[in-house]
């Protein structure tokens, strides 16, 4: 498929403002129909090396030279120039990751508004004056780490490249993005709009290819002095493993088992579609996905019952025909996500949406469990697939035992009219958000995202990712 508009050759890496070809390639497939989409390249550890130096560069340079004003400007015209693309991006999109088109729309126009956010916000981030002893003039300076290495996933690779790029650039950091090798080209059309829209050359360099060679290259080269990783646990621990050789910070955003606590005096009629879009949203190819629904045993069998009629509405196709769910993003992701609904034949199974293409995607039925008990592997790993299972529990504290139960800890929603309880529960979740009588609050870019135990540490999104993307200096002077 032509990357238009966007005018980007095939198996090209962007590397100091220009298109370089890879050495090698890497052939890419839409996850409707299997067929082939396009030609990317695959990135070696000299790409990487070569990014580096674009982005080093650019720091030396007029980049480097820019004020946070003259920043803020660029990153703003950058939004302006995605939101004139939103459709073409929406339709890459859903072509590449086999998201729905109207999600798919949805992701371009968050990433439109980061740049707007980070934008704006570009000449607001400053240091303090500290009062110190006599004779001394306290302040702190907010200065960029240097060269920011990111690798995202391929799940949501506009949100996740706005949220993470867009706040590194506004500090003045030059990026080196390693996006994933299973969705790649809305990454590929940023840096290209980036560019026309008179970002300077090196301050994006992006680099296409497999985790375990270029994504490995990037983070663990000496040239780099902060990473940010979005992805699996597994890959986590091996990108801390090797920002700690060289002594770097790492923000890492992993997975998650996230619950919703529903109580007998909740109003269901609000919550329903928090409960079931929580779970469906990008066929449950999401890191805040809830997978676990906690239901008090008053209002059990209504929510189940109502859930139940949810799903079996539910309907499976192509991206562009825009239903509920497309499909997974590849074959290996299909068979670890039936692999979940095999293991979990011994429970029972209370409903499964329709698959209504007959189009070789890779396409699953979004399914409902019931009665789940706590310690089974449904309940406690994670699938990003279409998987929900529910679990009653008697009270407050067994609710709390439950949903504090897994390795993770990235979102929980409470939903309760008791506001004594809501204050208790947001205290004790462990988790990096909790969500009152909502789920998600609409992921405004304002709110801090990220999360504890094996969901990760540091934050990204609002004015806590740029502290995130800079380095405090103190300057103490002695002024006598
Ligand atoms: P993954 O870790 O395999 O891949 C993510 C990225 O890491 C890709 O760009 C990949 O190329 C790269 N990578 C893989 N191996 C690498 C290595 N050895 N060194 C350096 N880079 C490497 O993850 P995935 O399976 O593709 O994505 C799904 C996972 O991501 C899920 O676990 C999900 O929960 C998580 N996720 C988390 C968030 C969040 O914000 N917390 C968002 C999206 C996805």
């Amino acid at each position: 498929m032509p990357l238009s508009p966007f005018n980007i050759p095939k198996a090209h890496h962007f590397i100091g403002g220009v298109w370089q070809r890879g050495s090698d390639v890497l052939e890419m497939t839409d996850p409707s129909n299997t067929q082939h989409l396009t030609t990317i390249a695959r990135g070696t550890a000299d790409d990487i090396d070569a990014a580096v130096k674009a982005a080093q560069g650019a720091l030396d340079g007029e980049w480097g030279r820019m004020t946070a004003l003259e920043r803020g400007r660029i990153l703003t015209k950058i939004g302006n120039k995605v939101l004139e693309h939103v459709d073409a991006l929406a339709e890459l999109e859903a072509r590449d990751v086999g998201k729905p088109l109207g999600q798919a729309r949805a992701d371009a126009v968050a990433l439109a508004r980061y740049m707007e956010f980070y934008g704006g916000a570009a000449d607001k981030v400053h240091g303090e004056t500290i009062p110190y002893q006599e004779g001394y003039t306290v302040y702190t300076l907010r200065e960029p780490h240097g060269v920011t290495g990111h690798i995202i996933p391929w799940n949501y690779p506009m949100q996740i490249l706005g949220r993470s790029v867009g706040a590194a650039l506004t500090m003045g950091n030059a990026c080196v993005l390693k996006p994933a090798e299973e969705a790649c080209l809305t990454a590929l059309a940023f840096a290209a709009i980036a560019a026309e829209a008179g970002l300077p050359a090196g301050a994006l360099n992006l680099v296409t290819g497999l985790g375990a060679e270029a994504g490995a290259a990037l983070s663990s080269h000496p040239g780099v002095q902060h990473m940010s990783f979005t992805g699996s646990v597994r890959t986590g621990e091996l990108i801390q493993a090797a920002a700690s050789k060289n002594v770097i910070p790492v923000t890492l955003e992993l997975g998650g088992k996230s619950p919703q606590l529903v109580f007998d005096d909740a109003d269901i009629d609000r919550a329903l579609p928090f409960l079931v879009n929580a779970g469906i949203q990008n066929a449950g190819q999401t890191c805040s996905a809830s997978s676990r629904i906690l239901v008090q045993r008053g209002v059990y069998q209504d929510v189940v019952d109502r859930m139940s009629a949810a799903y079996r509405a539910l309907k499976v196709g192509p991206a562009m025909d825009n239903l509920q769910l497309g499909p997974l993003i590849s074959a290996r992701q299909k068979k670890i996500v039936t692999g979940f609904i095999e293991k979990g034949a011994d429970l029972n199974l209370v409903a499964q949406g329709e698959i209504v293409t007959d189009a070789q995607g890779h396409y699953v039925a979004p399914t409902l469990f019931a009665d789940v008990p706590a310690d089974h592997p449904l309940a406690r790993e994670e699938i990003f697939g279409p998987i929900q299972v529910i679990i009653p529990f008697d009270d407050e504290a067994d609710a709390l035992r439950i949903a504090n139960g897994t390795d993770f800890g990235l979102v929980a929603s409470v939903w309760t009219k008791d506001g004594a309880r809501q204050m208790r529960l947001a205290k004790a979740l462990k988790s990096g958000q909790v969500f009152i009588n909502n789920y998600g609050a609409g992921g405004g870019v304002e709110l801090p995202f990220g999360g504890v135990n094996k969901s990760g540490h540091g934050r990204e999104k609002g004015f806590e990712a740029l502290y995130g993307f800079s380095a405090l200096k103190t300057v103490a002077a002695w002024h006598g």
